[in-house]
């Protein structure tokens, strides 16, 4: 059997050069991967959730090796995560996304991508355009994150919106609103988080700076969820109050403010890979490389590890 190099975690994280190399199915295509990114959910599965086992990772971007499909070979490509089974009945019906037997790469089921190769159905694949290099690409999915709310809640371009969380996602989402709307500021602790999401005019706030209230989109992108009392206090009446952060809200927290002023409470997860890249493609000053703390090669995946859980470093990168 092929071997390959991993980060498995079983428990425990650890890199091994002798673990299985995943073989393909009909439809699915082997990817040979280059880089990968370590994400909050990466952690959040070391310590336990959804009992996963197995090789972690689900942001990457590779060069397709083998496939059925002979298109696919030596084609750079990124991958949505969530594979259908292709037997159910949602997935006879062409409703891949609705299987219930559905796997996601590194998450549930399906050994992720810091590996040497990991394997996904060929619809899951976007090719990358030539004029979007690998330090880009790698940040497609939580870009995607942010093109989400762009999707969700169409703006003019008039708008006044506010970002709270000055993490990976709130400067992104910072950025893809930016887009459209020329009022954007990003509330924040850390001043040099702040200096780095400079970029067409956004404008940035400590949270204990005084700021205006009355904005027409508030988006909650804390990580914490404690962002929430201050996007009531900060939302226009009838504004939108856009929620980034998957965490529990905390209990005690007063949400009378969103009946008596009429906001609208939109969640809002993950979003189009296409759109990202069409992003990218449309904005390729969009400084995303500067989001890239730190690069570890694979066999380094437990000293990565634990940069990635210090508040500096942003987004640290596997080098495969
Ligand atoms: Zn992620
Ligand atoms: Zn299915």
């Amino acid at each position: 059997m092929e071997q390959m190099s991993a980060a498995v975690f079983d428990g425990k994280l650890r890199y091994g050069t002798d673990y299985p190399a995943p073989v393909t199915k009909p439809g699915w295509a082997r990817i040979r991967v280059k880089q990968a990114g370590i994400c909050k959910t990466d952690m959040e599965l070391m310590k336990g959730y959804k009992g996963f086992t197995g090789v972690l990772g689900h942001e990457f971007v590779g060069v397709v090796d083998r496939c059925d499909d002979a298109k696919w070979i030596g084609k750079r490509v990124i991958g949505e995560i969530n594979a259908a089974c292709g037997e159910c009945e949602f997935c006879k019906k062409d409703l891949g996304r609705h299987c219930p037997n559905r796997a996601t790469l590194g998450i549930f089921q399906l050994d992720g991508c810091m590996a040497t190769y990991c394997i996904l159905p060929t619809v899951n694949l976007i090719a990358v355009p030539e004029s979007i290099p690998d330090d880009r690409a790698v940040l497609t999915e939580p870009l995607a994150a942010a093109c989400e709310i762009l999707e969700q809640q169409p703006l003019c371009g008039n708008e006044r919106v506010i970002i709270l969380g000055d993490g990976r996602l709130g400067i992104l989402c910072a950025w893809a609103l930016s887009t459209v709307v020329s009022n954007v500021t990003l509330i924040g602790h850390h001043p040099e988080k702040l200096a780095l999401a400079a970029w067409r005019g956004i404008e940035t706030a400590k949270t204990t700076d005084r700021i205006e209230a009355g904005a027409d989109m508030v988006v909650e992108a804390t990580g914490s969820g404690q962002g929430i009392a201050t996007a009531m206090s900060l939302c226009r009446p009838r504004g939108t109050i856009v929620l980034k952060s998957t965490v529990a809200v905390p209990g005690d927290i007063n949400l009378s403010p969103i009946v008596i002023n009429e906001l609208t409470v939109l969640g809002s997860r993950c979003g189009r890979f296409q759109d990202a890249i069409s992003m990218m493609q449309s904005f390729p000053d969009m400084p995303l490389e500067r989001l890239i703390t730190d690069r570890y090669p694979l066999s380094h995946v437990v000293e990565a590890f634990d940069r990635a859980a210090q508040k500096v470093a942003i987004k640290v990168l596997l080098l495969v």
